[in-house]
C-alpha cells in the first residue's frame, strides 16, 4: 500500500501536511508522502486516498514529474492560497509542525481547522525497504569516515579542524551533513551538545566525535569517543562504564519494548555506581528523513518499539567539575527478535595519536 493510502486509512477528516520554510518536520512529511523535497509546499490527503500537492513555481516541474498526486500551483504565499482553496471545509493540520500564524490565516479564511498529532510520524517511524537501504548506505559511509578519522592525528589540531575534516570527508563521498558535527575534547565534551571551538587537542584527554551524513535524504548518526595517547585509569573506567550502559541499552532493544524501559536498562549500570546524575539525557531517538524523529527512548517515552524502527542507542557521562565527557552511539534497526547494528565501527576505547 502506498504511503498516502496508509495515511488515508488513519484519517477522520482530510489532513493538510504543510512544509513551510524553516519547518523541517513539515517538509519531511511532504517529502515522505510525495517524494517532493521543497521548503514551500503542502499535501492534502483525503480519507478516500485522494492526494493533492500544492506548491509554487519553483517546485512545480519536479512536483508534476513525481506523478503521485494532483498538483496545484499556488503563489509563493502558500498558506493564504490554501485558505482560499479550503474555505468552508473541516481540515486536520499537524499541530506540532504548523506555525500559529499559519493556523490563524487558515481560520480567518474560513477553514475549520482540527489539530492532529503523530499521524505521519507514526508511519515514518517504520522504515520501508527503500528507506532502510538509504539509511544503510549512510551508516556504512559513516563507518568509513570514522575508520579514516581514527588514523588521523588528533593532538595539536583544533576541534574545528577535525570538524571540517569529518564534514569534508562526507561531502567528498557525495553525501550531505545531517547536523553540525561535534568534536569535543576534554572539558568541551562535558556538555552533551558541545560547541566545538579553537581548543587545541592535547594528549591524555578523551575526544567525543558525534557525526552524521545524509544519503538520498536519509540520515546517519554515530558517536565514538577516542583516547588521545595515554589516558588516566579514571578515564578508562568511565569509558568501560559507558560501554556497559550502551551494551545494556542495545540488549534491551526489541519489538514490543517500551522506550522508557530500554532507556532504564541502559541507566542501570551507571546508577549502580552512583553516577546516575552524570547521564542526564535520554538513551536515543528515531532517525530517518530527520535526525530526530519518532520513536524516542527516554524516561518519559510512551513509544513502543516495532520492527522497522531505526533508533540510536547513545548513553553518555558528563562530569563538568572534572572536565570529562564521553558518549557512545550506535544506529540500530529494530528487527523481529532484537536489533541489528547499522553503525559497525568498533567500540573498544581506541587510542589516536
Ligand atoms: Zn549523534
Ligand atoms: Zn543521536
Amino acid at each position: 500500500m502506498s504511503r498516502v493510502a496508509r495515511l488515508a486509512a488513519l484519517l477522520e477528516e482530510p489532513l493538510l501536511v504543510i512544509g513551510l520554510p524553516g519547518i523541517e518536520a513539515g517538509q519531511a512529511g511532504v517529502r515522505y508522502l510525495t517524494g517532493l523535497a521543497s521548503s514551500n509546499s503542502a499535501v492534502l490527503v483525503e480519507p478516500d486516498g485522494q492526494a493533492t500537492l500544492y506548491t509554487d513555481f519553483r517546485y512545480l516541474h519536479r512536483a508534476r514529474a513525481l506523478g503521485v498526486a494532483d498538483v496545484v500551483e499556488t503563489p509563493r504565499g502558500l498558506v493564504g492560497a490554501l485558505g482560499e482553496i479550503l474555505r468552508g471545509r473541516r481540515i486536520g493540520v499537524e499541530a506540532e509542525h504548523v506555525p500559529y500564524a499559519a493556523v490563524r490565516t487558515l481560520e480567518e479564511a474560513g477553514v475549520d481547522v482540527v489539530p492532529r498529532t503523530g499521524l505521519v510520524e507514526s508511519l515514518r517511524a517504520v522504515k520501508d525497504e527503500d528507506e532502510l537501504a538509504a539509511i544503510r548506505r549512510a551508516a556504512a559511509l559513516s563507518d568509513e569516515v570514522f575508520a579514516a578519522l581514527s588514523r588521523e592525528r588528533f593532538s595539536g589540531r583544533s576541534e574545528l579542524e577535525l570538524v571540517w575534516w569529518v564534514e569534508r570527508s562526507f561531502r567528498e563521498a557525495g553525501a550531505g551533513i545531517a547536523f553540525g558535527t561535534i568534536v569535543a575534547a576534554g572539558p568541551t565534551g562535558a556538555s552533551p551538545h558541545a560547541e566545538p571551538g579553537e581548543r587545541t587537542i592535547e594528549p591524555g584527554v578523551l575526544v567525543t566525535v558525534d557525526a552524521g551524513c545524509v544519503v538520498d535524504g536519509y540520515c546517519s548518526d554515530c558517536t565514538r569517543t577516542f583516547a588521545v595517547g595515554e589516558v588516566s585509569e579514571r578515564l578508562r573506567e568511565l569509558y568501560a562504564l559507558c560501554l556497559d550502559a550502551q551494551l545494556a541499552g542495545l540488549a534491551a532493544v526489541a519489538p514490543g519494548a517500551h522506550g522508557r524501559d530500554v532507556d532504564a536498562a541502559s541507566r542501570a549500570p551507571i546508577e549502580v555506581v552512583g553516577l546516575g546524575s552524570a547521564y542526564g539525557h535520554g538513551l536515543g531517538h528515531g532517525v530517518g528523513l530527520q535526525v530526530h524523529e519518532a520513536p524516542v527512548l527516554r524516561p518519559e517515552s510512551s513509544d513502543v518499539l516495532e520492527p522497522g524502527n531505526v533508533v540510536t542507542v547513545e548513553p553518555g557521562l558528563y562530569l563538568p567539575e572534572e572536565g570529562i565527557g564521553l558518549r557512545i552511539e550506535d544506529l540500530v534497526l529494530v528487527t523481529e527478535d532484537g536489533c541489528e547494528r547499522l553503525t559497525r565501527f568498533p567500540k573498544e576505547l581506541l587510542t589516536v595519536a
